[in-house]
């Protein structure tokens, strides 16, 4: 599915969110809840036929569904906070009981159609079948993945049980209905309407979907298929972009994946309250509003958001929703490669944005961040619970998963990795797969061993640190674990490496922990891991001046002070040594290279306070460089570098406040850091308010939310938070606003503080989702600073168990800053009273 996003520039990764992973229901362990998934192979499901009556005034609905179904035995089935009345098995009433989730119908062996009668609420949660309120009024709409399909219908919510679903939905007449399928007959009766849709290709139950609510919708149809974006009322303004793009993916997916999109028409629904970012519903794919929508004032950094997240649903249409994995430990499967595909569709679509770069910055980074922790976990994760479902969706699932297989279309050669995908979609089409069918698959196509080197990536936690150091004629190769906390673990996989000496490219699969090769006498120049396609860092001893020798790309200098960066939190190198490198970056001309730059810094800045000095030089400098630039990616970094800037340099924030008069005319991109200006120039907290509830569209709401936590004054940063819990901001909101405080080390106190009275209420808003936990795991590391111990104390006493796996990693980075904090304290009086003179 999804992926929710964390808002804007910052030393929080852009990405956080959503899936998880690993295989079959067979290896999963014994507790009640894998037991109650493992598979009978004795149950076959043909189809659903529900009607909904829905009320959509008092937000109820009655429900009837038949199940056509073979079973050996009782009929198990899933069921949460549905009042059953009544179960008929072919025609005749049969006994039922209800324990938890599971539902027991008494059938004994069986064959026919199961009828059950019942009936529900429209949640005010962000699961099942929910209220998505927007000023005026509210839609309602479904958000199933994982396992919440079980709150509209009865049925067997796992993954590998497809069926076919017909349905029917009664409802107001002055409302449209939305489902995976286009509706063939709407009957009006007075101020009731009867809309019927024709059953969907075999599918799983968590791609199902409704909607209702007075949508909008602008159509177009090409090649035979309907594209519809619909929306609350008055937003279908922001709908041709994402209307070019879904055509435009959907062409080359079909070209890619040799196939056919496989249904009628395809809708892309803007939902007004969503917890994650969006969602693939065959057919029927569903948006937060700023991924979807762009108006003239969209800036060209949403656009490449809303372009990237609509390949990503879309790609889902084939990897995911016609081939679906097993079971939710090879979640992971379906939203790596979604997360690859999309870059690959936006790079076809959009080649001037060369989306590659911000992979490697955002899926990649994020992934190797989040994996040099201890608290991490193989990308193939056991899950043992819906909330342990909930929380691997993160950067692992994501980000590593893609860049795993991005290394391994590298290795296998990009022709011989499309063609065994397409032979896997082929062979597996409306059915499931486990990750091994597609390694065999492309094992075929490329006649290299390819399931053995991806089990080994997809089943160990961690990755390689390599290290290289050149001994006479021989350049000696050593990987390790590389871990964050600065401890080591002998451990290897088998990497491939890429390499240019001299200029002259070379290739190596290491698999032992130690490997040497001949090399030249006079090595002048070198460089591993070219272009970052491979998942590991690489440490140079002694050998710094021979890799800036040698030709790099802008990719490679990204690499080379992107783990450098790593280095120094971990202790392996030197603040000082770290500060020299960046010296080298002050006049950096391309983008990758220079954003990630100004991502230290901030980061840098958020966790200790300091760089300010230089921070502030080389910020400055980079706008210079930009200031004429008028190419998209230029224009995208300069308001990213604006906005940083104007946090902690109040010279430049006064400077560019006194354009916030004239905000309506601002560049889109130069419109983020306008606001931040302004907030830390004015303390115009009302001001700012007023803005937020007025302007109409997602992204500028979002403007003015982090304007309202970028206050140089702690207590307005505090009463914009106590906004959130007060009911006046959108639920999904809150986390933008969290995400922004915590970058602000002025807000930094504060937003401990509410975290502490609001933790239950925080958790209320985000139940059923892993939206919290993954908040904890980027959030702590900051707002934890010199606090540790409170911190962990507070933790402890407020169990949180679908925060788990997040709460660890938080605290583990936590500890480990506070150690970097420890280690550059004493040196940084130098270096803030050098920089003074800059
Ligand atoms: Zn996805």
């Amino acid at each position: 599915m999804l992926r929710v996003f964390i808002l804007l520039s910052a030393p929080i990764p852009a990405s956080a969110i959503t899936a998880n992973a690993k295989d079959s229901a067979s290896k999963v362990g014994n507790n009640s809840f894998t037991r109650l998934w493992a598979r009978p192979a004795t149950l076959q499901i043909e189809s659903y036929d529900l009607f909904l009556d829905v009320d959509f005034r008092n937000l109820r609905f009655d429900g009837k569904v038949k199940i056509k179904l073979e079973s050996e035995a009782d009929v198990k089935l899933n069921s949460v906070e549905l009042e059953i009345l009544q179960v008929d098995a072919n025609g005749t009433p049969v006994k039922y009981n209800l324990e938890g989730e599971d539902f027991t119908i008494k059938t004994g062996k069986f064959a026919g159609e199961l009828n059950v009668k019942y009936r529900g609420s429209i949640s005010d949660k962000l699961v099942g079948f929910y209220k998505a309120a927007y000023d005026g009024g509210y839609v309602v709409s479904t958000q199933f993945e994982a396992v919440s399909a079980r709150r509209l219908l009865p049925c067997v919510d796992h993954p590998a049980y497809k069926a076919e679903f017909k349905l029917a939905v009664r409802t107001d007449s002055d409302t449209s209905v939305i489902s995976n399928m286009p509706s063939t007959s709407v009957k009006v009766e007075g101020p009731r309407q009867n809309v019927e849709f024709p059953k969907t290709p075999r599918m799983s139950t968590y791609l199902l979907y409704v909607g209702i609510g007075k949508f909008e919708e602008v159509k177009e149809n090409f090649n035979g298929v309907d594209y519809i974006v619909a929306t609350v009322p008055g937003k279908t303004s922001g709908a041709k972009f994402p209307l070019d793009v879904a055509r435009d993916s959907v062409k080359f997916f079909e070209s890619y994946f040799g196939s056919k999109y496989s249904m009628p028409k395809l809708h892309l629904i803007a939902v007004p309250e969503f917890a994650a970012g969006a969602m693939e519903n065959w057919g029927a794919i569903t948006f937060r509003e700023i991924v979807l929508l762009v108006d003239k004032d969209s800036s060209i950094r949403i656009k490449k958001q809303v372009a990237e997240v609509i390949a990503h649903e879309i790609s889902h249409q084939w990897f995911g929703d016609l081939v679906t994995m097993k079971w939710w430990d090879d979640l992971w499967l379906n939203e790596s490669f979604a997360t690859f595909m999309a870059y690959k569709a936006t790079d076809s679509i959009f080649p001037q944005w060369v989306v590659w770069q911000d992979f490697v910055r955002g899926e990649t980074a994020g992934a190797l961040d989040r994996d040099s922790l201890v608290n991490t976990h193989p990308i193939e994760a056991k899950v043992n619970s819906p909330s342990e479902i909930e929380e691997i969706f993160d950067d692992i699932s994501y980000g590593k998963g893609a860049s795993i297989i991005r290394m391994l279309e590298a290795y296998a050669g990009e022709d011989h990795f499309m063609r065994g995908v397409r032979s896997y979609l082929e062979k597996y089409k409306f059915s499931n797969a486990a990750g091994n069918d597609l390694w065999n698959q492309i094992e075929q196509s490329s006649k290299t061993r390819v399931k053995a080197i991806m089990n080994e990536w997809i089943r160990k936690p961690g990755y390689p640190v390599v290290n290289v150091k050149l001994d006479g004629k021989k350049l000696m190769i050593r990987q390790q674990r590389f871990l964050l906390n600065g401890s080591s673990e002998p451990s290897n996989w088998p990497v491939p490496i890429t390499m240019k000496i001299n200029g002259k490219e070379q290739k190596l699969l290491m698999e032992k922990s130690e490997d040497s090769m001949a090399v030249p006498e006079g090595v002048d120049s070198l460089k591993l891991n070219l272009e970052k396609t491979g998942f590991y860092r690489v440490y140079y001893e002694g050998l710094y001046d021979r890799v800036w020798r040698s030709n790099l790309s802008p990719v490679d200098r990204y690499g080379i002070v992107s783990d450098a960066h790593a280095f120094t939190i971990q202790g392996k190198m030197e603040f000082s040594q770290y500060l020299a490198l960046l010296d080298r970056y002050m006049n950096e001309q391309e983008y990758l290279p220079a954003f990630e730059v100004s991502d230290q810094l901030s980061s840098l800045y958020a966790i200790t306070g300091k760089v300010e000095g230089v921070s502030r030089r080389f910020h400055r400098t980079q706008l210079k460089i930009l200031a004429d630039r008028k190419d998209e990616n230029s224009i995208v970094l300069r308001g990213s570098m604006s906005s940083r800037l104007a946090l902690l340099d109040a010279g430049y924030a006064k400077e560019l406040a006194s354009r916030f008069d004239d905000y309506e005319s601002a560049e889109p991109d130069m419109k983020q850091a306008i606001v931040v200006a302004h907030a830390r120039s004015s303390g115009d907290f009302e001001g700012l308010f007023e803005n937020y509830k007025n302007k109409p569209s997602e992204e500028e709401k979002s403007r003015f939310l982090v304007g309202l936590t970028s206050f140089s004054q702690p207590s307005l940063n505090s009463r914009a938070l106590d906004l959130a819990s007060s009911g006046e901001i959108k639920k999904q909101h809150v986390g933008t606003l969290l995400g922004s405080s915590t970058r602000n080390p002025e807000a930094r106190a504060g937003t401990w503080d509410w975290i502490t009275e609001k933790f239950e209420w925080l958790r209320g808003i985000y139940e059923g989702t892993g939206v919290v936990s993954r908040y904890l795991t980027y959030m702590l590391p900051i707002l934890g600073i010199d606090r540790t111990e409170e911190v962990t104390e507070f933790f402890a006493q407020h169990k949180a168990p679908e925060t788990t796996k997040g709460l660890e990693a938080g605290l583990e980075k936590l500890r480990i800053n506070q150690a970097f904090l420890k280690r550059i304290r004493p040196f940084q009086k130098q270096v803030g009273d050098t920089q003074e003179r800059n």
